[in-house]
């Protein structure tokens, strides 16, 4: 692995470093936090899924031996609810109905 490549512990994608979120146990006080500090560090994908999976089952906690403090998730979800690419597929639609007469109409072929 080139040494700024990283790798997912729900998903186990490698990436680069700054694609991920980092999650830090911090050296001694063994807090667990997110981005900043030296000390034992988890890296994960930003998305839900993979979110879900490092939360789900402790995976985070267990990866970093330490108790993640429910904060700290909720930080990531705000994180991921954040990202337009992420949440930008069931707003629209519904309100450009109207507007979309002139081109949005299927051509009628008649054999
Ligand atoms: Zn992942």
């Amino acid at each position: 692995m080139e040494p700024n490549y990283r790798r997912c512990l729900s998903c186990r994608k490698v990436s680069q470093k700054g694609e991920f979120w980092r999650v830090v146990r911090v050296y001694p006080s063994r807090k667990v936090q997110l981005d900043e500090g030296m000390g034992r560090s988890a890296y994960l994908c930003p998305q839900a899924s993979c979110l879900a999976a490092a939360q789900k089952k402790n995976r985070l906690g267990r990866i970093l031996q330490a108790s993640v403090p429910e904060q700290l998730y909720e930080m990531l979800q705000q994180r991921l609810a954040a990202i337009p690419a992420a949440q930008e597929h069931n707003v629209e639609g519904q309100h450009n109905r109207g507007k979309l007469n002139a081109s949005g109409e299927p051509q009628q072929s008649l054999g």
